[in-house]
């Protein structure tokens, strides 16, 4: 783990096995932090926090420094692209992808660390008043194992580019390329003093659960399950520590008769079968004009049906392993259980038969939204078709879930995908393409979907607190 500017073991010295899930090999072993490790950590965090090196740094050379260290993720770009394969599953092509998107992140908040402006305030009277917006101090990032890297830098930048510092904690199955990054950005030197930048590895249950709860820590960010982030803010409550949480998602791609099906149905697969469809804001659920049900479905099983399956860094393959065995058997299960209440296997359903975490690209159709199918984040290579005859009739279904993340429209009439996005109850609609964001476009669900936004200049909003001033002249 990297604590106040070493590498360390954890207090006790236990540790915790990683594999490659496609492989079932046990591929390293990593520090599992105590309690006295988060203590340690949260200390050196808050000495950095107030070092004059860190508080007094001109905002502009925190931008030069976050530049740095995208350049050098693009750099080490391959290598942690394909660690991140051997230790999540996922193909080396989609790693690549997410880490050189994380570093773009880290190049669009380098450029916005001295644009972090407060306003002046017209008041009566003889006064001048104004709003300084100061960094939020110590912050906590919780990341899942879905995109490891990816989502660590997704909140790592916004915080450093804001004056806070950073305590980082990858997922207990995930932890190499967050480690691996730590390790090339603490060997270049980028100029980050020491203790702004931390990484501790362990579970959530006990490092995650003593982050949350740290009187310590000023804020939490949290990618991971609602369960998880129920517990997080719970914890972080005792406190009153804010928290930025974005958890699960049943994200529907509602695809109108005017659509152009061969981009859908590309998309479509895209959009769950990416990643093995360990993605929150999956297209899990298909809805469907009646008229273009038949077609799409057979475009979409076609389009899949080409689609490599196998180890992630196997040159061709398109769809990689699930994360682990303990996954696979939960979204098989989940499967089952829905497919008690209907629902036809029109594709796929199945374990492969080979060793590894792997799993058929599975299509279900006539799915109500009483279903679990329809319901439930399954959080694998599972999607569902649902039909629909009236355009009120699909913004019901896609609404009728508790989740509220991403939403594709697919239509070529501009007044009802309009109106669709407008209706949508959803952080974030894409019409005609899935699932797309940038780093400078806000990643923010709605209802169980999470709370607070992650990327674009709203994110830093939550790194900074307002401060109101006023003088009287
Ligand atoms: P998870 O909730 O099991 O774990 C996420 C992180 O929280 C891990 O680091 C884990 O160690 C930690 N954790 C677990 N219990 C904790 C506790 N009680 N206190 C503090 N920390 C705790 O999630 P996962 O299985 O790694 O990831 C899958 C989930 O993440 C899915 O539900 C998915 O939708 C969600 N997700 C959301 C987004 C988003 O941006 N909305 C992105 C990716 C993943």
């Amino acid at each position: 783990m990297w604590v106040a500017g070493e590498w360390c073991a954890a207090s006790d010295d236990a540790t915790g096995e990683v594999l490659n899930p496609a492989t079932g090999e046990t591929i390293a072993s990593v520090p599992r932090a105590t309690i006295a490790d988060v203590d340690r950590a949260v200390d050196a965090s808050r000495t950095a926090l107030n070092a004059p090196e860190w508080k007094a740094m001109d905002p502009a050379q925190r931008g030069r420094i976050l530049n740095k260290m995208a350049a050098v993720t693009y750099q080490h770009a391959k290598s942690l692209a394909k660690l991140e394969s051997e230790n999540n599953g996922k193909t080396f092509r989609e790693a690549l992808s997410e880490i050189r998107y994380g570093a773009w992140t880290l190049e669009y908040y380098a450029g916005m660390s001295d644009k972090i402006e407060g306003s002046t305030i017209p008041v009566p009277g003889p006064r001048l008043n104004y709003t300084l917006r100061q960094p939020l101090g110590v912050t906590a990032h919780i990341v899942p194992w879905n995109f490891p890297l990816q989502l660590a830098l997704r909140s790592i930048a916004p915080a450093l580019a804001a004056g806070c510092t950073v305590i980082a904690k990858p997922a207990s199955w995930t932890p190499l390329s967050l480690l691996s990054w730590a390790r090339v950005i603490d060997e270049a030197d980028v100029g980050l003093p020491t203790g702004v930048l931390q990484v501790l590895t362990g579970s959530g249950a006990i490092a995650g659960d003593a982050l949350a709860g740290h009187p310590g820590v000023d804020g939490v960010v949290l990618t991971g399950g609602v369960p998880t982030g129920q517990a997080v803010m719970a914890k972080a409550s005792e406190n009153l520590t804010p928290v930025t949480l974005e958890l699960g998602g049943k994200g529907a791609n509602v695809v109108f008769s005017d659509a152009n099906l061969r981009y859908a149905a590309k998309a479509i697969c895209f959009g769950i079968f990416m990643n093995a469809g360990q993605m929150c804001w999956a297209g899990s659920r298909l809805l469907v004009h009646h008229d273009i049900h038949d077609a799409l479905v057979e475009a979409v099983c076609a389009e899949v049906s080409k689609w490599p399956v196998g180890p992630g860094l196997e040159d061709g393959v398109r769809m990689g392993s699930l994360v682990h065995q303990r996954h696979r058997e939960d979204v098989l299960e989940k499967l089952a259980r829905g497919l008690k209440d209907g629902g036809k296997v029109v594709l796929g359903g199945n374990a492969l038969d080979r060793e590894g975490a792997f799993m058929e690209a599975t299509v279900v159709t006539g799915v109500l939204p009483t279903n679990s199918l329809f319901q439930e984040e399954l959080f694998g290579p599972v999607l569902t078709v649902t039909p629909f005859e009236t355009d009120e009739e699909a913004l019901k279904m896609a609404n009728d879930t508790p989740f509220g993340l991403l939403n594709g429209v697919w239509t070529n009439d501009l007044g009802r995908a309009h109106r669709m996005a407008r209706d949508l109850e959803c952080g974030m609609v894409s019409i005609n393409e899935y699932p797309i964001t940038f780093p400078q476009t806000a990643f923010t669900g709605w209802k169980h979907s999470g709370i607070g936004v992650e990327q674009s200049q709203d994110a830093l909003r939550f790194y900074t607190k307002v401060k109101n001033v006023n003088v009287k002249l």
